[in-house]
């Protein structure tokens, strides 16, 4: 070989390795609104020079991933519940997380004890108690909800709802099959009407006196205390108080938003790298705030607007995944006690 063509030759080489720099990338199927994940996606991006792509859909990506098999494009799946992040394990579709920077940052109730799914931001359901006709500390606990005395005054969304799915299978864990039963036909006793809308519908009901209490996620509170564009949103959050339940013994059911591997990841490196940088403190902050949830990693700040409203709380500290594995039963037991009829 000539001298010319080792040059040309070494040229040749590093101009190929520039293009697999350039080309490494991570590809997301998400469950979430990329906006709330947008701003750490672009700092991720400049700190390590790779790419990501967002594919945002609120149905099907279970069913997509599936089809593509070992040719599908995605290598993160993101979700707001654990429901689709234990369903896509369930079905075979992830492959584990093994990161020591992640199982240091997240708190074991959060992740899947093999890797299959782990929590990025965590959230609470609540129960909304209207300021005018409940007294603070007249309820405390879920299982209250079923006193004759909330008769016709309670609101939810619909008991198949994968949020409540997930609050009917922590009963199911903390109390069994026939005790969660009973639970769910006496929250249905005491309904003020059919479930139907979303959280924030419950919330809105309970300022119009339709309910006086009502089920939700924690962070539509904030959503609503600071919404200009639809400004009567503040007035149906300045209507309740919040309760969250339980503190004396299980503590407040929580869930995740989170990530899963996917099985046929074509970039599983780059991927748990960005899960990696998710469950930094600094990552975890923001993250946290897009959306007015709390970070997973302990010792991580709220957001001003959560210190302002809402004070510690003890969370359940039972593995997801107990949750996770009680959804299908918790999905029977709606059907049985006619819950949404
Ligand atoms: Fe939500």
């Amino acid at each position: 070989m000539t001298m010319r063509n080792v040059l040309l030759s070494a040229a040749v080489l590093s101009a190929s390795f520039t293009t697999l720099a350039q080309a490494e990338e991570v590809n997301i199927y998400s469950f979430r609104q990329e906006f709330l994940i947008k701003p750490l996606l672009d700092r991720f991006s400049e700190e390590t020079g790779i790419k990501v792509n967002v594919v945002f859909a609120k149905n099907g990506l279970l069913e997509r991933i599936e089809h593509e098999g070992q040719n599908t494009p995605a290598d993160l799946l993101l979700s707001a519940d654990i429901g689709p992040l234990y369903e896509a394990a369930e079905r075979d579709l992830v492959a584990p997380i093994h990161s020591d920077v992640v199982e240091r940052n997240v708190p074991e109730q959060f992740r899947d004890p093999d890797g299959k799914w782990v929590g990025l931001t965590s959230r609470a359901r609540i129960i909304y108690a209207s300021k005018e006709r409940v007294k603070p500390g007249e309820i405390t606990r879920y299982e209250e909800l079923t006193d004759p005395k909330w008769k016709g005054r309670i609101c939810t969304r619909s008991g198949k709802h994968t949020y409540n799915l997930s609050l009917i299978g922590a009963m199911i864990a903390h109390h069994g099959e026939a005790e969660a039963e009973k639970w769910l036909q006496g929250l249905k006793a005491n309904l003020a009407r059919k479930p139907q809308g979303n959280d924030r519908a419950q919330v809105k009901a309970v300022k119009e006196g339709v309910c006086d209490l009502a089920l939700g996620n924690s962070y539509y509170f904030g959503a609503m205390i600071t919404n200009d564009k639809e400004p009567e949103q503040k007035e149906w959050a300045q209507a309740v108080n919040l309760v969250f339940p339980n503190q004396a013994d299980n503590g407040t059911h929580m869930n995740i938003s989170g990530a899963a591997l996917i099985k046929h990841a074509p970039h599983p490196e780059a991927a748990v790298k960005l899960v990696e940088f998710l469950t930094r403190k600094e990552a975890q902050e923001i993250y946290a705030q897009a959306n007015f949830e709390f970070p997973v990693r302990p010792k991580t700040p709220w957001s001003p607007l959560l210190q302002q409203y809402m004070s510690d709380f003890n969370g359940d500290r039972i593995n997801l995944g107990e949750i996770g594995k009680n959804r299908t039963l918790a999905a029977k037991l709606v059907d049985k006690v006619g819950f949404d009829n």
